[in-house]
């Protein structure tokens, strides 16, 4: 982690109709940084990570990534920001390496063998260089997700967003993933991670942000915020988790 901010996010607000989802968040994630993202059901986290890569739109707010406003050009913005969801989503007719080298065909141009090279070394990365070519179908939840990681990695992202990233796993599943995203961490990459594993947060955080209730209700390290909690929301949801 270093001192350049790579992105801001500034008094940010969503509605979904008269509900108002994110009630003002401020945000500076700074470039190699890892912030855990906690919070109960339905407080905001996922609406939040889907504003920052323009899955949603915002209702209020700026979002400056590497000290541009981010205005309508959020197609662009996406190739730079990775995003892995709790149901990895995917192309269940296309073979391993091509879901992996799909994007920067499309989107980059990149040669086919080019961009099949890349794959192959991603696949290396999480450790399924076995798999490339046989269908989504043929692996476990945990393999899929590494794939889902994979194809993310490709278009070589400068911020990687995980929305729940092991939640639907079986429990003996859940290791193999998070040890990627482990090695992701000490490899550099800023990430954002919305997780309810609480020993994972713990270790590979550089800070944690609680949401309750659309608002960042509590920031801080891993210690502060799980040694010395201060929020009364926050005590309550450590208190229900462990
Ligand atoms: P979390 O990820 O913390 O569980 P979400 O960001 O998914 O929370 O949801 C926050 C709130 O916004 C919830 O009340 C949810 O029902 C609502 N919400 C999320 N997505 C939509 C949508 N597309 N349309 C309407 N309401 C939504
Ligand atoms: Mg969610």
């Amino acid at each position: 982690m270093n001192d350049k901010v790579i992105l801001k996010i500034n008094n940010l607000h969503k509605y979904f109709g008269e509900l108002e989802v994110l009630k003002g968040i401020d945000l500076d994630v700074y470039e190699g940084e890892v912030i855990s993202i906690i919070g109960g059901s339905g407080s905001g986290k996922s609406t939040l990570l889907r504003c920052i890569n323009g899955l949603e739109r915002k209702n209020k707010g700026d979002i400056v990534f590497e000290g541009k406003k981010v205005k309508r050009d959020f197609t662009k913005l996406r190739e730079r920001i990775g995003m892995v969801f709790q149901h990895f989503y995917l192309f269940p007719h296309k073979k391993i390496i091509d879901n992996i080298t799909l994007g920067p065909r499309v989107v980059k141009h990149t040669a086919k063998d080019e961009a099949k090279n890349q794959g192959i070394k991603l696949l290396e990365k999480v450790g399924l260089e076995d798999k490339a070519d046989v269908y989504p179908a043929m692996l476990s939840g945990g393999q899929k997700q590494r794939v889902a990681i994979a194809r993310a990695l490709a278009m070589n992202p400068d911020i990687m967003l995980f929305d729940e990233p092991t939640s639907a796993l079986d429990p003996e599943l859940v290791g193999e993933v998070l040890q990627v995203i482990q090695q992701l961490a000490k490899e550099g990459m800023t990430m954002l991670i919305v997780t309810h594993e609480m020993g994972f947060a713990r270790e590979v955080s550089d800070r944690v942000i609680f949401v309750s209730e659309g608002q960042i209700a509590e920031m801080g390290t891993p210690e502060e915020i799980f040694e010395a909690p201060k929020d009364e929301n926050l005590k309550r949801f450590i208190q229900s988790i462990y």
